[in-house]
């Protein structure tokens, strides 16, 4: 875990982070923002329109900048999250750089860590003539397939008409197949086509680019982006959950109950089921994983959102009467669950957060990716590192595909030799974060670099 010197350095200058206002990129920027405050850097966090307030609440050691402006639509599995970002970036762009140009002349600011999807936000900073360095919040991988984006749209991957190509692989972007990239219809490949190039175009002449990757799964990756990205500063910091013990910004309450509940539970016999904090699920949907988890015969720690379930949460009977066997909560907290013994297996959407706390905490996976880099992560979980069971939901989650699916995560062999690979990468993350490995030398030259600006 990162040691560091405690806020406040007086040597140290000062640094912005400008994070989105979504759970999965709140966190890993909250992460960061611990990290270097720990390294004596003073900290302040801006704050985009659709932040809830509570965001600033909890951490008292930083300054915070909430910008004016209106509320982002709710994202869910139907927006066009290419308009929402683009619609961000508009609303954020003036605001901030008369807010950093205030700080900067008072006080100096060394740079401003923007999420790398606020393209506009990183020219901004630089018009304020403040460096900016981008933060990823997902996988190296999927920055890879960002800059090749213009590429595998002229040579058709990503159009719909590809229906029965989707086993294809796709050459370029080993070891992904047509099915494993985002898959868009006509109406909205024109803006992610813009906003992509927008989001590749800022990082290549940004100060610098931070991964919450590491070495010990993306070295091949992180590797390629650096050839593509020619010579911008390229640092794989992560996994920052492991880096800073789990600091965290969660715009829900946690229900704890479940630690308790978790402490009287048998050694991995639990199987925990989250999907994210964005994925909406149809009714039918619903349904079907409440019969699946319950014919699995496992025991089960479920997060159910409020919201979550377009018509509302109505569990079907066969759940009601295995009730026993299971906990469901709004919100849990995700590290420390995957964290406790009790936890054998984990039921994801793959979003980047969810698959690093996974391999952070050695538990293996099954993967049901629904959108956005999910496809990405899950291929390279159940593929590459083999720390997972795939199981799509090409045609609908169906009660007993998940019950088999289950149970071959939780009991059969494929599942043991999953966990044994899990428990191996666990190791290595270790190795990762420990002084001299790999993510802790790169935390080293983000730290020199930042001073350096
Ligand atoms: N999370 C949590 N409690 C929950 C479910 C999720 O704290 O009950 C956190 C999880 O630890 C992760 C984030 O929410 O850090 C979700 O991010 P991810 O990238 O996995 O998915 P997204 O929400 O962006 O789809």
């Amino acid at each position: 875990m990162d040691g560091g010197s405690g806020g406040g350095d007086p040597t140290r200058p000062r640094v912005g982070l400008f994070p989105c206002p979504f759970q999965g990129h709140l966190n890993p920027m909250f992460q960061l923002a611990h990290l270097l405050h720990r390294r004596g850097f003073p900290v302040t966090v801006f704050l985009p329109p659709s932040t809830p307030d509570s965001v600033a609440g909890h951490i008292p050691h930083f300054d915070f900048v909430p910008l004016p402006g209106r509320l982002l639509p709710r994202l869910d599995n139907q927006s066009d999250v290419a308009e929402a970002i683009a619609e961000l970036n508009a609303q954020c762009e003036a605001p901030f750089r008369e807010a950093l140009c205030r700080i900067a002349s008072a006080e100096g600011v060394a740079c401003v860590i923007v999420d790398a999807l606020l393209f506009r936000v990183q020219a901004a900073a630089k018009d304020a003539g403040v460096p900016a360095l981008a933060m990823r919040t997902s996988s190296a991988a999927c920055f890879n397939a960002f800059i090749l984006y213009p590429l595998l749209l002229s040579r058709g991957y990503l159009s719909i008409q590809q229906e029965s190509h989707l086993e294809d692989p796709i050459p370029e972007l080993p070891p992904l197949r047509v099915k494993d990239l985002v898959r868009v219809d006509r109406s909205s490949s024109e803006s992610l086509s813009r906003m992509l190039e927008q989001v590749v175009g800022a990082a290549r002449t940004s100060s610098g680019i931070i991964f919450n990757t590491f070495d010990a799964v993306e070295a091949a990756d992180l590797e390629l982006l650096r050839q593509r990205l020619d010579g911008v500063p390229v640092f794989a910091v992560g996994p920052l959950c492991a880096v800073t013990g789990g600091a965290q910004c969660s715009l829900l309450a946690q229900d704890r109950r479940c630690m308790e509940w978790l402490d009287k539970q048998a050694d991995r016999s639990v199987i925990y089921v989250s999907f994210g904090s964005l994925a909406v699920l149809e009714e039918e949907e619903f349904g079907e994983i409440a019969r699946g988890l319950a014919q699995s015969g496992q025991a089960f720690l479920w997060v159910v959102r409020p919201g979550q379930v377009r018509a509302g949460v109505r569990l079907p009977n066969e759940l009601i009467e295995v009730e026993e066997r299971g906990m469901i909560v709004d919100w849990a907290p995700q590290q420390e669950v995957l964290g406790h013994p009790a936890v054998g297996g984990f039921w994801t959407h793959n979003g980047w957060n969810s698959t690093v706390e996974s391999l952070v905490a050695g538990v293996p996976m099954l993967c049901s990716p629904r959108d956005y880099d999910q496809m990405g992560n899950a291929r390279y979980v159940a593929h590459v590192w083999k720390v997972g069971l795939q199981m799509d939901f090409d045609n609908g989650p169906n009660m007993e595909d998940i019950s088999q699916a289950v149970r071959m995560l939780m009991v059969d062999e494929a599942g043991h030799d999953a966990r044994a690979r899990a428990q191996h990468t666990k190791e290595e993350v270790t190795d990762c974060v420990r002084p001299g490995g790999s993510s802790s030398r790169a935390i080293e030259s983000l730290v020199d670099h930042i001073c350096s600006l």
